[in-house]
């Protein structure tokens, strides 16, 4: 039995470390990952859920590694996060994601839909955040309307007063706030009441408790769900569902009156052209 537990150690000794060389190499490769064009993104609709309409896309960022193939956001965001490579990573999505809404606007007459790009801590927290919105805004001719910004609670837990008055600022030139992955926080709640929130979107990690085909429901986590929808139009603010996975949780979120949804039951994340042929086959409706 000893020795049993002395290979497990080493096997385990060995996975570690081949991890660590993994998120080694991944590390130092993505300054040339970003230089050499290896970034792309992938969008998700976001779904009303009273008419099925298209109204707006997720930006979401993909590596494609020379060696290892496509790599999505959980192998080497919190990587660049660590090293600061993403606060140029994350203008290079903004860009990018602006780019291609205004792609939409011009392409599809009517019922284009905004874009909503996700913002990291340290980017949320950089001095320049505000002028290169802007700039970024300008330089795509996108109107500040168009365009979501998606945070986190941990963006905002422990913020300087300087972050939230540059999120201020961004929601005071047209821009949209949503607070992403809602419910898994802290949830202190009061930010909310100092920050100009537009949006909550409810953690995919609620929604997979609501009832299933194959399994019965955790009637905690409908409660839960009913009530964070509630708090939200309480404070007028609009709900986003992710995660929606079977057309039993998309109903029982339309249900609740929640106004927006994004998951595989409606698409998976995929190239800007499918969100083009969606929205075009919604305004045909
Ligand atoms: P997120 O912001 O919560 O994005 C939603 C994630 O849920 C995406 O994973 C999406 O593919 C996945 N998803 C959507 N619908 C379903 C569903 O029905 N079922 C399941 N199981 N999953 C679904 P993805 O693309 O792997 O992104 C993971 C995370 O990486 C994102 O979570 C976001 O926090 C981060 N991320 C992605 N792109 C960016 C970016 O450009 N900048 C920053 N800072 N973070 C990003
Ligand atoms: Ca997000
Ligand atoms: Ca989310
Ligand atoms: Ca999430």
């Amino acid at each position: 039995a000893k020795a049993q537990g002395g290979n497990r150690l080493a096997v385990f000794d060995a996975e570690a470390n081949a991890r660590e060389i993994t998120r080694y190499g991944l590390t130092t490769r993505l300054p040339a990952a970003l230089e050499e064009g290896e970034f792309f993104l992938e969008y998700q609709p976001l779904v009303a859920l009273g008419d099925g309409r298209v109204m707006g896309a997720e930006a979401l960022v993909r590596w494609r590694h020379p060696q290892q193939g496509v790599l999505g956001p959980d192998r080497f965001v919190a990587l660049a996060e660590q090293t600061g490579l993403i606060v140029p990573l994350g203008y290079w999505v903004l860009e990018q994601a602006c780019r291609q809404a205004r792609a939409w606007q011009l392409e599809l007459e009517q019922g284009a839909p905004r874009i909503n790009v996700n913002l990291s801590v340290r980017q949320a927290r950089n001095p320049g955040l505000v002028n290169d919105v802007a700039r970024i805004l300008k330089e795509t001719e996108l109107d500040a309307s168009s365009l979501h910004l998606e945070i986190t609670e941990s963006a905002l837990i422990g913020a300087e007063d300087q972050a939230l008055d540059a999120l201020r600022e961004l929601t005071d030139m047209g821009i949209g706030l949503a607070l992403d992955d809602f419910g898994t926080g802290y949830s202190n709640l009061s930010y909310l009441r100092r920050i100009p929130v537009h949006t909550l979107k409810i953690d995919r990690s609620f929604i997979s408790g609501l009832q299933h085909p194959d399994a019965p429901g955790n009637p905690r986590d409908e409660k839960i769900v009913a009530g964070l929808v509630s708090l939200a139009h309480t404070l007028d603010l609009a709900v986003t569902v992710e995660g929606v996975e079977t057309e039993l949780q998309a109903e029982r979120m339309r249900a609740l009156q929640c106004e927006t949804a994004q998951g595989w039951y409606f698409a998976r994340p995929g190239p800007p052209d499918r969100i083009t042929a969606l929205c075009a086959a919604g305004a045909d409706r």
